[in-house]
């Protein structure tokens, strides 16, 4: 799967995003989320997300979802220290019953990230699994110069 905006051209595996919405229904009617983990491509033109981080720790009800990074820091360490280097692009989390659009928590979430000097990506990537009994909807979205982008 490949999705392009003019910024950022963004590619994972189908079994990636299956598996994240399988982790996420068990979770149901709750929200549920994790770290999403990849690599730029050499002129930083395009992200391949490959793996995915769990929280340990998190707070979540039907519609909020909050996680902690305490006690998987290891978990991080392994893949950048891996071939090719992976890091820390984004997150991701589900919507149970609702459309994958980001609510003002997911936004000032972001501005989070972005000032967070540890962490200090440029571009993360947001990706929110709106689903629903029958149906299923990925909504990505990527963080460039001030502003939330939307992947068709
Ligand atoms: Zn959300």
């Amino acid at each position: 799967m490949i999705l392009k905006i003019e910024k950022i051209g963004l590619s994972l595996e189908a079994e990636l995003l299956n598996k994240l919405l399988e982790i996420g229904k068990t979770h149901y009617q709750k929200e549920f989320g994790g770290f999403l983990i990849g690599y730029y491509s050499e002129d930083n033109r395009h992200l391949h997300i490959t793996d995915t981080v769990l929280p340990k720790r998190y707070q979540a009800s039907k519609y909020s979802f909050e996680r902690s990074t305490e006690g998987i820091e290891n978990e991080f360490t392994e893949f950048y220290t891996g071939t090719p280097i992976k890091i820390y692009i984004g997150e991701w989390h589900t919507h149970p019953n609702n459309s994958p659009i980001p609510s003002a928590t997911d936004i000032s979430a972001i501005n989070t990230i972005i000032n967070n000097k540890n962490t200090s990506i440029a571009n993360p990537v947001l990706l929110i699994i709106g689903y629903s009994k029958n149906t299923v909807d990925f909504g990505f979205y990527v963080w460039f110069e001030n502003n939330l982008y939307k992947y068709d």
